[in-house]
């Protein structure tokens, strides 16, 4: 069989969650760009070859300086030193900078040799008259030895490990990269994800509206749900209810990592998932669709189009995290005050649609974004979290703390 678990089996979430994992792993690595590395998580240890900064090098511009020179230095009595030169970034000084004189020079710049400080132009008399052509400076203030100099080394050292193995690439890593020089870098691949909707009264976008039939809004909200999570979505379109069209349909999803169907997993009298799932697929713990051709973990996400999203959330997110060695990843939850009574009908958990704001005290409150129908979409459109009623609470009241998921 191939059916994921709903809640209908009256297992936990978490359960649920662990068993559905249970048929995922890590996929295998990938070499790319780096600005493609974004967001996947490293396969091997980074680490360089060369000191950051290579050579010591000045954060300020300003004159390089012996530091003994300005010794006493002030407005009222200025240490005149020669400028023996002007360097900027990018090069290196040939000369020495000896006693008496002093090396005009940009942020950026090696430090010339010979010299051990840096005068900001903002201490000497460039800052009164303006850049200069003349060959003299006034220092207007003594300098510490080592003063405004970044070391060689400082940031990273030769042969240090910059990025860790399963570290994830954000902004910051990716920049990393590039300073010890990496095109490319090896990274856990993205998985695919097929995804399939089912019902003979569904429709595409473009095509003309008719009667009796809505159109497919499961295939666009989960495969922007695989895109934020860092998957790869693949749709494979519409399958109409019968056992023929979903199996063609289902085929063509083989090769992705996992499959995603939405609807024709409940009671009604032409869902035909779970049969054709039952036929095709060789019988595994659960969530697996196996044939002789391609074996695919598969989760079957419940056709209304808030539960298919909440599904979705709570399985197939997580599934796509573990494949890209993002394990135990989950949303940040934070806890807020009610605005107003949520129930739950049922004793299963509710994952109610919720706006959550900040009061004049910094704490978070929720309310809800109106009604909470599993086809009401626009209900999940105006939500920023899910907020959590437990399977034991009959209602969480007014006032009372609500655990929340947050969306955004
Ligand atoms: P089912 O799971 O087939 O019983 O479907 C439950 C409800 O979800 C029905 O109202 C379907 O019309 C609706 N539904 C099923 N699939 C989709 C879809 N892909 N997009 C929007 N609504 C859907
Ligand atoms: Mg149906």
């Amino acid at each position: 069989m191939g059916r994921a678990i709903t809640v209908r089996d009256m297992i936990s979430v978490e359960e649920a969650r662990e068993r559905i994992l249970s048929h995922f792993s890590r996929l295998e690595p990938e070499t790319k760009p780096i600005t493609d590395g974004l967001g996947q998580v490293l396969a091997q240890d980074v680490r360089s070859d060369f000191d950051i900064p290579p050579l010591d090098n000045t954060a300020m511009d300003g004159y390089a300086v012996i530091a003994a020179d300005t010794d006493g230095a002030s407005e009222a009595s200025p240490v005149r030193l020669r400028v023996a030169g002007d360097l900027a970034a990018g090069y290196i000084y040939e000369g020495t900078v000896t006693p008496g004189t002093a090396v005009r020079i940009m942020t950026g710049a090696s430090i010339p040799g010979g010299a051990d400080s840096i005068v900001p132009f903002e201490e000497t008399d460039e800052a009164l008259d303006g850049p200069k052509l003349e060959t003299e400076v006034a220092v207007l203030k003594a300098v510490q030895p080592g003063a405004n100099v970044r070391k060689a080394g400082e940031d990273v050292r030769k042969g240090e490990t910059v990025l860790p193995k399963d570290a994830v690439l954000h902004a910051a890593q990716i920049g990393l990269l590039a300073s010890v020089g990496k095109a490319e870098v090896s990274v856990y691949r993205r998985p695919v994800v097929a995804i399939l909707s089912t019902g003979d009264e569904l429709l595409d976008v473009g095509e003309p509206v008719m009667p009796g039939k809505i159109y497919d809004s499961n295939a666009y909200s989960v495969s922007s749900m695989v895109v934020e999570a860092g998957g790869i979505p693949q749709r494979l379109g519409i399958a109409a209810d019968t056992v023929d069209a979903l199996t063609v349909k289902l085929r063509e999803g083989l090769e992705a990592d996992m499959l995603v169907t939405s609807a024709g997993v409940s009671r009604g009298d032409f869902d035909v998932v779970k049969d054709v799932l039952a036929k095709e697929g060789k019988p595994l713990a659960c969530g697996a669709f196996s044939t002789e051709n391609g074996h695919v973990p598969h989760i079957g996400l419940p056709g209304n189009p808030v539960s298919s999203m909440v599904t979705f959330e709570l399985f197939g997110r997580p599934a796509i995290y573990k494949m890209l060695g993002k394990a135990g990843w989950q949303r940040p939850r934070v806890t807020a005050v009610a605005k107003e009574r949520i129930v739950n009908e049922d004793g299963r958990r509710v994952y109610a649609r919720a706006i959550l704001t900040r009061n004049g005290d910094g704490d978070h409150e929720a309310s809800l974004t109106g009604p909470q129908g599993s086809g009401i979409l626009t209900s999940m459109a105006l939500a920023n979290a899910l907020a959590i009623v437990p399977e034991d609470a009959l209602a969480i009241e007014p006032g009372q703390q609500v655990e929340c998921l947050l969306l955004e």
